[in-house]
């Protein structure tokens, strides 16, 4: 029987920061295992992205295909890439073992990529009506409500551009922000202000999605009238945030309350020796793919010197 092969490292995340990461132990021929159940990361479902540095548009479908190239260009004999999923970490000897969906490897050091998924709303009816009107994607469902009123809740950048996307399709979208103020950038909210058929209500809370065997309309909390308001429409677009995907690893890193990774933002070390961490699911104040591919970028150089000093 052939003995367990003890990677140098192990990359976790198929996003930004994982193949970033992949590109550079493959050029550096560290023994790699990289670890995904896909490859692209979260704005895959981005129909036009614009500041991915050097690529003035890209579908994120697109991105994810460039990656998985680039990272196959090089892997070939270095990076044993794994279509799998990390459900456990835990300390060794040597290293750490990692457990998957699929099998156990044992790896010196381990560079955690696995981002953040999104942050579910949480008031009566929308687990109900997930999927049946509730959704989380724009480019996925949004064909489903050709010509019809749609809803989009969220203040932020992905809510922003989810509305874009429905406004292609859609009868009107209306865009529900709990304040008066937006976390999306001033230029996109200017571009969606100006379409005839994009509204705005600030202060505007959810507290409930009515439905029958499908969703048919939202009712929210006016913060400044405190009144509740019905708004009737089959298709309620939630874009309020994201968690950071970090469960599986808690029994070896430091979370910090949100669950984020505390990591030293000079080099992408954790609080655990023999430990990185990349990209969203970091405490990093600031989240966006070109940021990941950076942090993964300096993690692989310190992971270097980590490995060959010893
Ligand atoms: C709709 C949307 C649009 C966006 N548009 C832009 C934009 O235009 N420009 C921009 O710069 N940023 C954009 N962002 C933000 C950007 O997508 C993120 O900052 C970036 O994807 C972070 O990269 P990452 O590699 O850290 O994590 P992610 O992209 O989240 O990738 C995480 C990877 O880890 C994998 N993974 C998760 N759990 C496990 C596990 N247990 N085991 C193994 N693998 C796992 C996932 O499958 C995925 O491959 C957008 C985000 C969203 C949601």
């Amino acid at each position: 029987m052939n003995p367990i092969p003890v990677y140098d490292l192990t990359i976790i995340g198929g996003g930004p920061a994982g193949v970033s990461a992949g590109v550079y132990a493959a050029r550096k021929l560290l023994k790699t295992l990289f670890i995904s159940p896909e490859f692209g990361g979260q704005s895959i479902v981005s129909d036009d992205i614009q500041n991915w540095i050097g690529t003035p548009h890209i579908a994120g479908s697109k991105l994810a295909k460039d990656l998985e190239e680039h990272l196959k260009a090089y892997a070939t004999g270095i990076v044993d890439i794994k279509n799998e999923s990390a459900l456990d970490i835990q300390k060794t000897e040597g290293g750490f073992a990692v457990t998957t969906d699929k099998g156990s490897y044992e790896t010196k050091t381990i560079l955690i990529a696995t981002g953040s998924h999104r942050r579910k709303l949480d008031i009566p009816g929308a687990k109900e009506y997930d999927h049946r009107g509730v959704t989380y994607c724009a480019s996925c469902d949004g064909p489903f409500f050709t010509a019809q009123d749609v809803v989009v809740v969220g203040g932020g950048n992905a809510a922003f551009e989810s509305a874009a996307q429905l406004l292609a399709y859609t009868k009107s979208v209306t865009l529900l922000n709990r304040t008066a103020e937006f976390r999306a950038d001033e230029l996109t909210i200017k571009k969606l202000k100006e379409h005839p058929n994009f509204k705005i209500i600030t202060n505007a809370v959810p507290v409930e999605i009515l439905g029958d065997k499908l969703a048919v309309g939202i009712v929210y909390k006016d913060q400044v009238t405190k009144e509740k308001v019905r708004l009737e429409t089959p298709g309620i677009f939630v874009e309020i945030g994201a968690l950071p995907t970090t469960e599986f690893a808690k029994n070896v890193v430091d979370l910090n309350p949100l669950g984020y990774i505390p990591v030293d933002p000079r080099n992408q070390q954790t609080k655990t020796a023999g430990i990185w961490a990349a990209g969203d699911c970091t405490d990093g104040l600031y989240h966006q793919n070109n940021i990941a591919s950076g942090d993964a970028v300096k993690a692989l150089e310190d992971i270097y010197l980590h490995i060959k000093a010893k």
